[in-house]
């Protein structure tokens, strides 16, 4: 039997597989991807970009983005 022996694979086995996927849509005469996927809807339904959140179209779900900086009190 001409059983070839493999050597012993340390660890886990791990798949240098990369989804290249990248969603190109032109907006405005801009391109913008990178888009945020509607978690209600699922992978298809993209949320549509805001300046301080994210919104769907299609159920309505709004995500505000996360503020690195709190907006300064204003007396
Ligand atoms: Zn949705």
């Amino acid at each position: 039997m001409a059983d070839a022996k493999k050597p012993a694979k340390k660890g886990e086995e791990k798949e240098a597989v990369y989804n290249k996927r990248s969603h190109y849509k032109v907006e405005g005469g801009r391109v913008v991807r990178g888009r945020r996927f509607c978690p209600k809807d699922g992978p298809g339904v993209f949320l549509a970009d805001h300046k301080d959140r994210w919104s769907c179209g299609k159920c309505g779900y709004v995500e505000f983005k996360a503020k690195k900086e709190a907006p300064p009190a204003r007396a």
